[in-house]
């Protein structure tokens, strides 16, 4: 549509709703996910009509995907939330007014022990304002970023291996062999599938995965694909020859679900002397890292267990001292809000169900102060809930998976609706512990500032490789377009989904009495899914479903996203 010369080809959600320059166009950075397409937001009379790709050489070129494209209603939707709310006596949320909304939320999160979790939507600027709430509101190490399921591996590599790395979309292009692990290029992130297609096409660069089977990605990028079950990647990755300095390891977020596969990742990297990169599959991850909303670094990957490091910060920040120790995780702080040793907690943009599906649970015994967009499981249990702008409706700045900064601009003025770290910045006054970023261009310029830590870098702890057992496996990831809340009220998107369908083997599909288009049923021993199958060349012990898409909930159905055994019969 964007590159139709006469206008023949138009989008339904845009056509006929304006004339072009009726619009107002503001530069922009895709939410969606961590490849950081360059972006444009046509705007008429407050609302998102359009969104096209914006023209950058080192990025996405004139290029973006469908999501980015088109998932931008989820901001309009009828549970949007734009006044603050407070549960009264009865335990019924009522609106109230920002003062007493702040006034509530300070006194909860002064009392007792709290922790914060942000998800991966938080800008890097936010993601920062949580960051330095924490130390310095909070007097805790207690956060984390990673709103889905996570490893003690993964924070040691994401702390000491990732934090400042810079590898690009031009290795890529100039790589001899890259190798993906544990990472749907073309649904996890788009972009850097696109840029994978075209070396693949213009001079047969080599592809090797390590995925449970050759997906139709895999197809095109003409893979050799190493076959494994879901927790046993290290195993392989471990054996993978003929890399060398030109090479490129990319590693998706869903390795920390295989034990020692991270590890194995590093180990191989670092003998070939090969660029190794994370890529994680929301657009805000990179950013929090860098930020240092993980209960191991300061901002700029300073160790919070180095004193000049963190002296370093107390002089920018102005405060006399910060915590020493490191923090817990996010299934730790949801452990200890469910035991009591933690009786408090300030959280953005987490959905419990991509963690695990007891996540909620510990909340209920909380006080749970809650910066959210739209009505949510937990701004159902949380006891105050404060509004944020989206997207399209502040300024701010995302790093993606390169550790490139890819600002915005404001799109929608909502005067109502603040980013997250100015709303950070008033609770931290109402505390009488200010943080002193009232708007998110003082983040920005104080993080900048900050710089990178030049001292010791945190150690990393491998981890041995683990092993599953078991006569059936499950896998899993996200589709692009899924069940995921920020493609909510796109009806014509949504048709464009895959449909979902269970995944097995032809020696299993034999031996069930099944063909394609049949149903079987996947259970665990929480629950079951029932789908319809299809027959592929899959590791032997497999069964793959879409990870959150309709009618395939793999948490919230089964209780665990890859590596568990389940049953499989016909249905
Ligand atoms: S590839 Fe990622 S960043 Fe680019 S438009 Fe699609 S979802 Fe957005």
């Amino acid at each position: 549509m964007q590159i139709c010369p006469v206008g023949a080809l138009t989008g339904a959600t845009y056509r006929f709703r304006a004339r072009p320059f009726d619009l107002v166009s503001t530069p922009s950075a895709c939410e969606h996910c961590a490849s950081g397409c360059d972006m444009r937001t046509d705007v008429r009379r407050g609302k998102t009509l359009r969104r096209l790709a914006g023209d950058d050489a080192q990025v996405n070129n004139e290029w973006n995907c469908d999501k980015g494209r088109w998932a931008f209603k989820y901001i309009s939707q009828s549970d949007r939330i734009t006044t603050p709310l407070v549960r009264d006596a009865q335990g019924v949320l009522r609106e109230a007014s920002w003062p007493e909304a702040l006034a509530v939320a300070a006194a909860g999160l002064s009392v007792n022990r709290a922790a914060v979790l942000v998800g991966g939507r938080a800008t890097a600027e936010d993601a920062y304002g949580y960051s330095k709430f924490a130390r310095v509101a909070l007097k805790t190490n207690d956060i984390d970023f990673r709103a889905r399921p996570h490893s003690e591996e993964e924070r040691s590599f994401l702390s000491s291996v990732v934090v400042g790395s810079s590898v690009t979309y031009s290795a890529i292009d100039k790589a001899d062999h890259v190798v993906l692990l544990g990472f749907e290029a073309e649904e996890e992130s788009p972009i850097v599938f696109l840029r994978l297609f075209k070396q693949v096409r213009k001079r047969g660069m080599k592809v090797t995965a390590v995925a449970p089977f050759a997906t139709r990605a895999n197809q095109k990028l003409k893979a050799d694909v190493i076959k494994t079950t879901a927790g046993n990647e290290a195993n392989e990755i471990i054996n993978i020859a003929g890399l060398t300095n030109k090479s490129v390891i990319l590693v998706g977020e869903r390795l920390a679900e295989s034990q020692g596969a991270l590890s194995a990742a590093r180990k191989i990297a670092d003998s070939a002397g090969a660029h190794l990169a994370w890529i994680p599959r929301r657009a805000g991850e990179r950013g929090a890292l860098e930020a240092g909303a993980i209960g191991t670094l300061l901002p700029g990957g300073r160790p919070v267990t180095d004193s000049a490091a963190r002296v370093d910060i107390q002089s920018a920040w102005g405060v006399s001292s910060l915590p020493t120790t490191v923090g817990h995780s996010t299934s730790e702080i949801l452990d200890a809000l469910h035991t009591g040793d933690i009786d408090s907690l300030l959280i953005g943009g987490v959905d419990p169900l991509d963690i695990s599906r007891d996540a909620a649970k510990g909340l209920e015994k909380a006080f749970v102060v809650s910066l959210e967009i739209r009505k949510s499981q937990i701004t159902e249990l949380a006891n105050v809930v404060l509004p944020v702008a989206a997207v399209a409706e502040k300024s701010g700045t995302f790093i993606n998976w390169e550790g490139r900064a890819r600002a915005f601009d404001t799109a929608i003025d909502t005067p109502n609706l603040r980013s997250d770290v100015r709303i950070l910045s008033m609770l931290a006054d109402e505390m009488g512990t200010p943080i002193n970023l009232p708007t998110v261009e003082s983040a920005a310029r104080e993080m900048n500032s900050l710089g990178t830590w030049d001292g010791a870098r945190v150690t990393f702890t491998p981890a041995n490789a683990g092993s599953v057992s078991g006569e059936t496996i499950l896998s899993s990831w996200r589709l692009l377009l899924d069940a995921g809340s920020l493609q909510d009220g796109e009806a014509n998107l949504a048709k464009t989904a895959h449909p979902s369908v269970a995944v097995i083997s032809a020696d299993r599909a034999g031996k069930l009495g099944v063909t394609n288009g049949d149903r079987v049923t996947i259970s665990s021993n929480v629950g079951a899914i029932t789908l319809p199958v299809e027959i592929a060349d899959i590791d032997s012990k497999t069964v793959w479903i879409p990870r959150n898409s309709q009618s395939s909930r793999a948490i919230a159905l089964l209780g665990a996203a890859s590596g568990i055994e389940v049953s499989v019969v016909k249905a």
